[in-house]
């Protein structure tokens, strides 16, 4: 969701921005923009573009801006606030044009601010809420502060979740401030030289892997060297150098049409990464687990299903409840808390704005913390009490697959810790991450291309699962959903009874997952009951059956079957997104980091 990408160095800064921001076009974004520097006297030159970034030359950029530039903004919007047009596109600038904003985020007061700012004489020019932050910067100029803390009393202003970098053209100084989301600082070594911002290190990856933190309620100028401060009290706050450990080629397709399907197809390597857990650190969850008075699992969307599988994992591996909740419905949750209450939080990027906010009214509660991430030094580490990783590496695709079934592999790995039985699912999870490495081959991808031929006209796709593979059928109908723009839904197999069963006509395609466990009866019947009314019936299961139109082969996983169940789901998703000439890595309206309510 949005990106960020700000540059002040030696290089060509408009060139160094918009590799910055190819690089983030993964998080999602509906149009795009960049202002430079340059000239004398010094003054901005904007770009802004409805769509997507595409093949744009730094050539291209550099007749546009005219002139070599050595300071940069820019920024790719997923439009909240006013439509998705060139003038609400990011950057934004004030009356005088001499303060150049990207932001990110929602700015949940602008409307009282614009008021105020009208009625002083500002003139805007787009309906975005970003706009009022260059008016109220230079208001403040105007009225005597420095650049620095007219950036600092603007931040304060702002109620919500947000993060923008402003540029003054009179000094040539570049500030950023932190309210919520995430920005991150790339530097060299003397903390000199050059200085990249950027909503995350994947930007200037090529050019530096050492970073500094912005945290939140803190603001960052760029005045030759990095100077950090809080926003609360203007103090000066002192800030480690750290290295990070990831490769620039770990963002790039490497040979792939798209991200999509290399990320499916890592997940060969991603599960035994996953698994390869620290004894001590998964020991030391599971403790938390067994000593808490209530265990909530949180997260969003694919990551919220995996919480759901949790709660199936734990009943039946540890034999104890946990609870599941929507992080967006988590504040509604809030009344029973205690302090010896336990929230396990998961997502992928570890700044999905929900899952913070249920992290903020849990430590309201002084609910313990511990997250579950993929992405190292995000908000979220930095806001729980502990984290353990999913170690699955970079996620580009908007489309989570690798992160959520190391996620369910790692929350197998615990239920079997809570239970004292550590070892064991660890031996029954290698064994599954054997068996995806098996099915991950050119024949099996071909015959999931059969069906996906099949399927790419139909306009409903249901999906049922019982036990532990209920969760996966509601993560597989969002996979197809957003992958393919099929409607589908996915139901627990023996709720199609009591109402869906009348959406079945000839050639409805119903998937199945059918698992070898104490379900497989009850699911045989309820595919029998979809197939007597016409149902075109899709099992995923270990075994055929005679009632299977199609049959996608699954190993016989035991509990980590909603892991192997969800890989042919992915691979079909794909498919049926490229046979329908859809861009799998970029679905409409969606963004990788949700950083929005
Ligand atoms: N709320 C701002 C807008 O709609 C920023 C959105 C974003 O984070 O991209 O322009």
């Amino acid at each position: 969701m949005c990106g960020i990408s700000a540059y002040i160095g030696k290089k060509e800064a408009v060139s160094v921005v918009l590799e910055g921001l190819k690089k983030l076009e993964y998080r999602g974004y509906d149009s795009w923009g960049i202002a430079a520097l340059n000239g004398e006297p010094a003054a901005f030159s904007v770009v802004k573009r409805v769509g997507k970034i595409g093949e744009v030359s730094g050539d291209y950029l550099k007749k546009a801006i005219k002139g070599e530039s050595h300071i940069a903004i820019a920024h790719t919007r997923w439009a909240t606030h006013g439509g998705v047009t060139e003038e609400n596109t990011h950057p934004h600038l004030d009356c005088s044009g001499k303060i150049a904003v990207v932001h990110n985020g929602i700015v949940d007061n602008y409307q009282e601010l614009k008021q105020e700012l009208l009625e002083r004489g500002h003139k805007f020019s787009s309906q975005t809420d970003t706009e009022i932050i260059p008016h109220i910067i230079e208001g403040l100029i105007g009225e005597g502060l420095e650049f620095a803390a007219a950036v600092r009393e603007a931040a304060g202003r702002l109620k919500g979740r947000s993060a923008f970098v402003a540029v003054f053209a009179a000094t040539g100084q570049l500030a950023a401030a932190r309210k919520g989301t995430p920005l991150i600082l790339g530097v060299h070594e003397d903390n000199s030289d050059e200085l990249f911002i950027a909503s995350d290190v994947t930007a200037f990856l090529e050019h530096t892997n050492k970073v500094m933190y912005l945290d939140d309620g803190e603001m960052v100028l760029l005045n030759g060297r990095a100077m950090f401060f809080s926003l609360e009290t203007g103090k000066e706050v002192w800030k480690r150098v750290v290295e990070i450990h990831w490769h620039a080629g770990a963002i790039e397709k490497e040979g792939y049409d798209h991200f999509l399907i290399k990320e499916i197809m890592e997940q060969k390597d991603t599960l035994f990464r996953a698994i390869n857990q620290d004894d001590a650190k998964i020991t030391t969850v599971a403790e938390s687990v067994k000593n808490a008075f209530g265990t909530f699992f949180v997260g969003c969307g694919t990551a919220g299903k995996v919480c759901m599988t949790g709660e199936y994992l734990f009943s039946k591996i540890a034999e104890r409840h946990v609870n599941s909740v929507v992080a967006s419905e988590f504040a509604n949750y809030q009344h029973y808390l205690t302090p010896k209450s336990l929230m396990i939080a998961i997502s992928q990027s570890g700044e999905t704005a929900d899952v913070l906010e249920a992290i903020e009214v849990a430590k309201s509660r002084q609910v313990k913390v511990i997250s579950l991430l993929n992405v190292f030094g995000s908000t979220m580490m930095r806001k729980s009490d502990d984290f353990f990783m999913v170690n699955a590496g970079a996620e580009r695709a908007v489309v989570s697959t690798k992160a959520t079934t190391a996620q369910l592999a790692v929350l197998t790995l615990l239920a079997y810790a809570t239970a004292g039985k550590l070892q064991d699912g660890k031996l029954l999870l290698m064994d599954a991450a054997g068996s995806v490495n098996d099915m991950l081959n050119p024949r099996y991808e071909e015959h999931i291309k059969k069906l996906a031929r099949l399927l790419i006209n139909k306009q409903n796709i249901f999906v049922i699962g019982r036990g532990l593979n209920y969760p996966m059928a509601l993560e597989a109908s969002i996979k197809l959903q957003e992958t393919c723009y099929i409607h589908s839904q996915g139901f627990a197999a023996g709720e199609l009874k009591h109402g869906p069963l009348a959406l079945i006509e000839e050639g409805t395609p119903c998937i199945a997952f059918v698992a070898n466990d104490e379900t497989k009866a009850d699911m045989v019947s309820n595919v029998m009951e979809v197939k007597a009314r016409g149902g075109y019936i899709i099992g995923i299961a270990p075994e055929n059956n005679e009632v299977f139109d199609y049959w996608l082969k699954v190993p016989d996983a035991g509990d980590a079957s909603p892991i192997v169940n969800i890989i042919p789901i992915q691979i079909l998703a794909y498919h049926i997104a490229v046979l329908r000439g859809l861009n799998p890595d970029f679905p409409r309206n969606l963004a990788k980091s949700v950083t929005v309510k």
